[in-house]
C-alpha cells in the first residue's frame, strides 16, 4: 500500500453532498428518472462528467452542479445512505479522524426540517458498520461486520478501521439571518450528537458578511467553533472583517492582498488547504503559485482536505501525494503535516489524545 495511503490522515473540510460516490449518484439519478421526476438523459451527461472525466470547471459551474446534485440526495433515506458511505469511504484510506459539514436542508413537500434532515445525518453515522466509529462520545460502536474493511499498515492499534467523526453545520449564504439563526440554535441541540461547528460556506458570490455576523456572534458565544470559506473569490473589504472576526480556521484563503496575508500569519488562523478543488475550479490557475507554498514555508499552521471528494474526483490520500510531489515534500514531511492537523480539530482532549497515540503509534513503523 502506497504512504500516502496507508499513513493516518486527518479531514477538516469535506463537504457531504461533494463527497458522494459516483457510483451512487447514477444511481440515484437513474432511480429518479424511472419515477419520473427527473428526466435521466438531461442529467446523465453533466454526472457522466463528474464521474468520468472529471474535467474542470468554474466555481460557478460548481454551484450549479450543487443544485442538482442537492435535487438527487435531499431527502431522510438518501441521506442517512451517503453519510454511511462517505464515512466508510474515508475510514478506508485511513482517515482516522472526519470533520464532516453539511447545510440542513428544508423542504415542505417530502416532510423534511432542518432538524429531520440532520437527523438522517446522524441516522447515517449510526448505521456505519463495516469500521469502528465513534461520533458523540469518544466512545467507539464496535459492531462486528463480516464485511469489516481489512486492518492497514500505519494504524494496526485494532484489527477494524477506526474514525471519529464530528458534524459542522454549514450555513449557505443563500440564506437570510432568521434561516442562519435557526442553523445555529440547532447546532446548539445538536451538541449530544456530535455537532461541534459552524461554517458559511456556498456561492462566494452572493450573500453579504453582515446578514451572517449575527447567527455567527450567536454560535462564537455559545462555544461553538467557526471555520469560514474566506477569499475564494476577490473581496478585500469580507477578507478583513472574516479575519477579524478570529473563527477557529478558515477555507481556501485564496484572494488575499499584502495586508491580508500580513493579518493571517499574526493571527495563526489554521487554514484547510483544498488543493484539487482550488486548481478544478480555476480559482488558482497552477498549482506551482499555489498559496501552500509560502504558508508552509510560513510554517503557518495548515491542514490538506479534500472539499468534495466526489465532484473533484479526489480523495484525501490523493490530496497527500499531490502536495508531495507538486511541492518536494518527502514521507515524514507530510506525516508531520497531517500529524500537525490534531492541533486544528474541532473536538475534545480525549479525542485528541487518541490521534496522538494513533499518529505515535504510526511513526515508529514510518521507514
Ligand atoms: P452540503 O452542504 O449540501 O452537504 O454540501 C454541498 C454544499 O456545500 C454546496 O451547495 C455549497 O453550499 C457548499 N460547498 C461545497 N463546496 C464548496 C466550495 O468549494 N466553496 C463554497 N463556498 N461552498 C462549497
Amino acid at each position: 500500500m502506497k504512504w500516502w495511503v496507508s499513513m493516518p490522515k486527518i479531514e477538516l473540510h469535506a463537504h457531504l453532498n461533494g463527497s458522494i460516490r459516483d457510483s451512487t449518484l447514477l444511481e440515484l439519478a437513474r432511480v429518479l428518472g424511472e419515477k419520473g421526476v427527473i428526466v435521466f438523459s438531461d442529467v446523465e451527461h453533466v454526472i457522466m462528467k463528474i464521474c468520468f472525466y472529471s474535467d474542470d470547471r468554474s466555481l460557478g459551474e460548481v454551484f450549479k452542479l450543487f443544485d442538482l446534485i442537492h435535487i438527487l440526495t435531499t431527502d431522510h433515506k438518501t441521506l442517512t445512505r451517503i453519510t454511511k458511505e462517505v464515512v466508510e469511504d474515508f475510514a478506508s484510506e485511513n482517515v482516522v479522524y472526519l470533520e464532516l459539514r453539511t447545510t440542513p436542508k428544508k423542504n415542505d413537500s417530502i416532510g423534511m426540517s432542518k432538524h429531520s434532515y440532520m437527523e438522517a445525518v446522524v441516522e447515517g453515522l449510526r448505521a456505519v458498520t463495516t469500521v469502528d466509529i465513534d461520533f458523540d462520545s469518544h466512545k467507539f460502536n464496535t459492531q462486528d461486520s463480516l464485511n469489516s474493511i481489512a486492518m492497514n499498515d500505519a494504524c494496526d492499534r485494532t484489527k477494524r478501521k477506526r474514525i471519529h467523526v464530528r458534524l459542522l453545520l454549514s450555513i449557505d449564504r443563500r440564506e437570510t439571518t432568521e434561516a442562519a439563526i435557526e442553523t445555529v440554535k440547532l447546532a446548539l441541540e445538536m451538541r449530544d450528537l456530535g455537532v461541534v461547528g459552524i461554517d458559511l460556506s456556498g456561492n462566494p458570490v452572493v450573500g453579504e458578511w453582515k446578514t451572517f455576523l449575527p447567527a455567527l456572534k450567536f454560535a462564537q458565544k455559545q462555544g461553538l467553533y467557526i471555520t469560514l470559506h474566506c477569499g475564494e473569490v476577490p473581496n478585500c473589504q469580507e477578507v478583513q472583517l472574516m479575519l477579524d472576526f478570529l473563527p477557529q480556521r478558515i477555507g481556501h484563503a485564496i484572494f488575499f492582498e499584502e495586508e491580508e496575508w500580513r493579518q493571517l500569519k499574526t493571527s495563526k488562523i489554521p487554514v484547510e488547504i483544498c488543493l484539487t478543488s482550488n486548481i478544478k475550479t480555476e480559482s488558482i490557475s497552477s498549482i506551482d503559485i499555489h498559496h501552500f507554498v509560502d504558508l508552509y514555508n510560513a510554517k503557518h499552521p495548515l491542514v490538506l482536505c479534500t472539499d468534495d471528494a466526489g465532484v473533484f474526483s479526489t480523495s484525501l490520500s490523493n490530496e497527500y501525494k499531490l502536495a508531495s510531489t507538486a511541492f518536494g515534500l518527502g514521507k515524514r514531511e507530510m506525516f508531520e503535516l497531517a500529524r500537525n492537523g490534531i492541533e486544528f480539530i474541532f473536538a475534545g482532549d480525549e479525542v485528541k489524545q487518541d490521534l496522538v497515540e494513533t499518529f505515535d503509534s504510526a511513526a515508529k513503523k514510518l521507514n
